[in-house]
């Protein structure tokens, strides 16, 4: 007997363990959960196979997740290093890491990433098929065979990821508007354009499109989450919002209804690079286009002049974009668009994409997020750096700034020392208490 997925199970009326442990993660109602899965408006993605791993929700009502991206390359092909980085996102509190690996053993690498990580782990599987495909037959992507792409797909889940990137929404005709319309950087994903040139090469539609239905079969077989991947994400400030980029979502929306009538979850993934003005109307679009599917996005960084600093460049649109509706932030490092990210850039990467997506969830009023910073304002009008430390996204800079030469007589700190006034100010209001503006927002979300 076929074996039902976890969307189908809900829509039976029973609650799989996932969504119960999801549920009480989070701090929403189980019932309320299993509605959002039902219609699609949360995913759940299974953990990696670490100690303590537990399976992750995305999507509606939820807290805004964090994804970090590993992964060897050519230039640097070395698994422990990615292993290193594994280690060093998931202490940073990345939610989901990809192994977006191009070099080395990639099943080895892949397998050692899912037993070694606790977060849910996610892949592109036509990198395998291109890469080993380029191996055989350097500069002949066209003789990759459809075939290989679906056996890669399924030997990822097989082995029990937890999502997949298929960029099904390429097609011919979007393809084309998009070299017509004369874009600044063409085609910036390398999945997309990996599968862009087979497609030109061979002059045949893309298998992920043209053959969704066999994708839908694997996905359902193994339970995985779909995340259906933007080819035409834009890669610089000029080409955001384009025709391109509009159409492949439009496509992504009529597979996004295929797959949950056929019980898979899904998940669409956006831009990219996009100016500020325009992240809110690209989440409303996402959102209703794709009915609803829970939206994740790379940055979107928010100009394209900063190289060095593009986490804080997408760490300010992923803020508006989680406070705008998005789900799930995927990180990104100092060395964006330079190199491959040392373990160092890694940390900043997660911290900064945490940093943004707990600014989203204050502002969508997550009862949560409010006390965490309620809790900070405490510690600070108590001097209390320990308790500082517990609050903080990132309690080892608190450590590492406040250890910076010899610290003034009693609590405060090098920067005002003796006239510090949050001393001076507990002498004068002392007993008063702390107001609580998180009371009033940190209610139930809407988002
Ligand atoms: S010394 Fe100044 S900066 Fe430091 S805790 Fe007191 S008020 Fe804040």
């Amino acid at each position: 007997m076929k074996k039902r997925t976890l969307m189908e199970k809900t829509r039976r009326g029973t609650v799989p363990a996932p969504l119960r442990k999801v549920a009480r993660a989070e701090g929403v109602r189980v019932e309320d959960l299993c509605d959002d899965v039902m219609n699609g408006r949360v995913v759940i993605t299974s953990p990696g196979g670490a100690k303590g791993a537990l399976p992750l929700g995305i999507g509606r009502n939820l807290r805004v997740k964090v994804n970090a991206n590993l992964g060897t390359s050519q230039a640097r092909p070395s698994l422990k290093a990615e292993l290193k980085k594994l280690a060093v996102a998931v202490a940073a509190g990345a939610d989901a890491v990809m192994d977006l690996s191009t070099a080395g053993d990639l099943d080895a690498v892949r397998r050692a990433m899912l037993s070694a990580s606790p977060a849910s782990v996610g892949t592109v599987p036509i990198y395998q098929a291109a890469v080993e495909v380029l191996e055989r037959h350097p500069g002949r992507i066209d003789r990759m065979e459809p075939d290989a792409v679906f056996e890669a797909i399924e030997k990822h889940a097989a082995d029990g990821v937890g999502f997949v990137t298929v960029h099904c929404g390429l097609t011919l005709e979007s393809l084309g508007r998009v070299r017509d319309q004369g874009r600044v950087l063409g085609v910036v994903s390398r999945g997309g354009a990996f599968l862009a040139e087979w497609m030109v090469r061979r002059g045949e539609e893309n298998p992920l499109f043209s053959r969704f239905d066999r994708l839908l079969e694997i996905a359902a077989r193994h339970d995985i989450v779909l995340s259906l991947g933007d080819a035409l994400r834009p890669g610089s400030l000029p080409d955001a919002t384009d025709r391109g980029q509009i159409q492949e979502l439009i496509i992504l929306g009529e597979l996004t209804l295929r797959a949950r009538e056929a019980g898979v979850q899904v998940m669409i993934e956006g831009p990219g690079h996009m100016p500020l003005d325009q992240i809110q109307p690209n989440v409303l679009l996402e959102k209703k286009l794709c009915h609803g599917a829970p939206f994740y996005v790379l940055g979107p960084l928010v100009t394209d002049s900063a190289p060095g600093y593009d986490h804080i460049t997408s760490a300010i649109g992923g803020a508006v974009a989680a406070w705008s509706g998005a789900d799930f932030l995927c990180y990104v490092t100092p060395s964006e668009h330079l190199g491959l990210p040392e373990a160092e850039d890694v940390h900043l990467g997660v911290v900064s994409s945490r940093i943004a997506a707990h600014a989203g969830d204050l502002a969508r009023g997550s009862k949560k997020a409010w006390e965490r910073d309620l809790q900070m304002a405490r510690c600070r009008k108590a001097l209390d750096w320990q308790g500082q430390e517990k609050a903080a996204l990132d309690p080892g800079s608190i450590q590492r700034l406040r250890s910076r030469g010899d610290l003034p007589e009693g609590d405060v700190c090098t920067m005002c020392g003796a006239y510090c006034s949050i001393k001076g100010m507990q002498d004068i209001l002392g007993g008063a208490p702390t107001p609580q503006r998180g009371a009033s927002r940190g209610s139930d979300r809407k988002s």
